[in-house]
């Protein structure tokens, strides 16, 4: 074969879909591994959908995105709290191609990028695409938090970003005040991007500190959000970037090269996605959620209560067993597929997604339960 880009041999095949793939291979194998809402769109967002594509809104948008969507988004963000103008917004494809043109245009080979883990694997795949260098910074010892000293000690003069996801994938836990300010007085001090994937932000269940909210850090932070979680909206591939204008300026040409435009009916319909209200599609979850940790105590599997998000991330390093084997023996033996904590560099864990129905959930547990109790 003629040599590829050397910085794709670093890219691995999601284990996430690999562990869901063999679930789906075995007969009967019930499933707690996808990160997606089980919820079909709402109804007025696909009504949207379709009337656009009827109007004929079926040619290509401007690169950043229509100005109606993105004058919509800077109101929406602004509303929460985080000030800007409609000429930071990129609407891209998801936050994946959020955090794909944002990370590649600003990482250069041999830049660091500190990664808090457990964390969704993309960033690692992207930093590695960019030939840049992932740090890692275990947060299991501390609860899921942030140290001062831990992240001080990672930060050298390469450093160019940190990427915080809070509520997180996949523990579902939401970083504390202390947390994101040890964040905001290092990236201040030391002068590195701050990158936050607040994908679960509105799938919070209580408050949820958020740096795009301090507006010291305005100059340096990005916000990459998703209509994917919320809205129940994963198929359609939309999400957005905000950040410096003059960066975002830079960026845009990227994202043209990249994807030149997202849909424009699919922008159409999200103008009224962010009119929706999401909260009975929260309430569901958390009612599951509180289900699932009930269950998971019954079975003694130790965990961090999630506090957004729908994962719960227990330990089973006490089975004595690595994680992919006891996920692989799950599915075989136990009839039940979990993604392994190794996938998020949270070894001795296993995550499930609890965007399933009251019954899935309930046959799915019942079988966990008497898989490990063959342990
Ligand atoms: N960030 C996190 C933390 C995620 O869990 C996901 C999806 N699983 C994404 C980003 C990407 O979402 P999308 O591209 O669908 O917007």
């Amino acid at each position: 074969m003629i040599p590829l880009n050397t910085n794709l041999d670093g890219l691995t095949y999601s284990a996430i879909r690999r562990f869901t793939n063999l679930a789906k291979q075995t007969p009967g194998c019930a499933m707690l591994t996808l990160g997606e809402p089980d919820f079909a769109t709402p109804p007025e967002i696909v009504r949207a959908g379709m009337e656009a594509l009827r109007q004929g809104r079926t040619h290509y948008a401007p690169n950043w995105g229509t100005d109606e969507l993105r004058q919509d988004i800077a109101a929406f963000e602004t509303a929460r709290g985080m000030p800007c103008d409609p000429s930071q917004v990129l609407v891209t494809a998801g936050a994946t191609g959020a955090l794909f043109t944002l990370l590649l245009g600003v990482l250069n080979p041999g830049d660091e990028v500190i990664i808090p883990t457990p964390a969704f694997s993309l960033y690692e795949s992207i930093v590695t695409v960019a030939g840049a260098r992932s740090v890692f910074l275990d947060t299991t010892p501390g609860g899921y938090q942030i140290p001062r000293e831990e992240l001080e000690r990672r930060i050298t003069d390469r450093t160019k970003a940190i990427i915080i996801n809070s509520p997180n994938n996949p523990t579902g836990c939401i970083y504390s005040r202390e947390s994101l300010m040890a964040v905001r007085d290092l990236a201040l001090k030391h002068g590195f991007y701050v990158v936050c994937d607040n994908v679960y932000s509105q799938l919070s269940y209580g408050p949820c500190p958020d740096l795009t909210l301090c507006g010291e850090l305005r100059e340096q932070l990005f916000l990459c959000q998703s209509f994917s979680k919320p809205y129940a909206m994963t198929g359609w591939r939309v999400g957005y970037l905000i950040g410096p204008g003059k960066i975002m300026e830079r960026l845009l040409l990227l994202h043209a090269a990249e994807l030149a435009c997202v849909p424009t009916f699919v922008q159409d319909a999200c103008r009224v996605a962010l009119k929706t209200d999401v909260s009975a599609m929260r309430e569901s979850y958390r009612v599951r959620r509180g289900y699932v940790c009930r269950r998971l105590e019954e079975m003694g599997l130790p965990f961090t209560e999630p506090m957004g998000a729908f994962y719960v991330f227990p330990q089973i390093s006490q089975f004595g067993l690595p994680d992919e084997d006891f996920c692989t023996r799950s599915i075989r033996e136990g009839g039940v597929a979990v993604t392994p904590g190794t996938c998020f560099r949270g070894e001795g864990h296993i995550r499930i997604s609890y965007c399933y129905s009251p019954e899935e959930l309930e046959t799915s547990l019942n079988r966990l339960e008497q898989f490990i109790h063959t342990l």
